[in-house]
């Protein structure tokens, strides 16, 4: 069922990056208009799915556009309101993981809620109930080169989930596991999506995984396509 703060407006969003001495439109005028709780994105490489991932989870900026999510205007935040949003709103998820290698699961869920103002004591609380919430309570203890790719991706999603965001953003989040170990983790973060409540939008070239999504959008050449996406309809 769709709720407004699972709602993201995007008006006329342009992106380009520098490339040597050429300007190289990534994003070109991208409208969107959704209010789902579970999005899919698919699309060619290079498309552009990234750059678009992460203007919604804030590492990036847009050229211009507007950007709202759940009723907040990205495209006006300071660079410290974005920080905030970043650390406070969203969970990101990674195709390689980007866990620390010289740090225990445990450290790796705990280190961001340390850094954004917890007590190191109730930083590993919090951090120990999110691996107890990804069935990797026996693994507190171990680096990631101990641990398998679905563990570390795990853990990535443990460390993702602690700050309990309102949006999670998966950029690949299963590009890098076999089939079997991809399905358990899209059944997992469905299953915490269940419990927790937060929107989930994934970037995927897994068509299955693409396929299950409540609205399942589509990106190339730098736009998204009109199927299932109403704000077509209104430009
Ligand atoms: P996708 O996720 O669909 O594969 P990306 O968003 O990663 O696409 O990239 C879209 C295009 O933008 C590609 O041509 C890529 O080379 C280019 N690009 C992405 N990030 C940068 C960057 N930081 N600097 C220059 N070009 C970039």
């Amino acid at each position: 069922m769709s709720n407004p703060t699972n709602k993201i407006l995007i008006r006329n969003l342009t992106k380009s990056y520098i490339n040597g001495k050429q300007n190289v439109p990534v994003l070109k005028g991208i409208n969107l208009d959704v209010a789902d709780t579970f999005l899919t994105l698919m699309g060619p490489s290079g498309s552009g799915k990234s750059t678009f991932l992460n203007i919604l989870s804030g590492i990036d900026q847009a050229d211009s556009g507007e950007v709202w999510i759940g009723g907040k205007n990205l495209s006006n935040f300071t660079e410290q309101e974005l920080t905030e949003y970043r650390r406070n709103e969203t969970g990101i998820i990674f195709q390689f993981f980007h866990l620390l290698p010289y740090l225990s699961a445990l450290e790796n869920v705990a280190l961001p809620l340390y850094i954004s103002g917890l007590g190191k004591s109730k930083a590993r609380e919090i951090a120990k109930e999110a691996l107890e919430k990804v069935d990797l309570t026996h693994r507190f203890k171990h680096k990631p080169d101990e641990l398998s790719g679905g563990e570390q991706q795990r853990v990535a999603i443990a460390r993702a989930l602690a700050k309990r965001p309102s949006i999670v953003l998966a950029d690949e989040p299963t590009g890098n596991l076999d089939t079997y170990h991809a399905h358990k983790i899209l059944e997992l973060l469905l299953e915490l999506q269940e419990k927790e409540k937060f929107s989930l939008f994934i970037v995927t070239h897994d068509r299955e995984i693409g396929e299950k999504g409540k609205v399942r959008l589509k990106m190339k050449d730098g736009l998204i396509l009109p199927e299932q996406n109403p704000a077509l309809d209104l430009v």
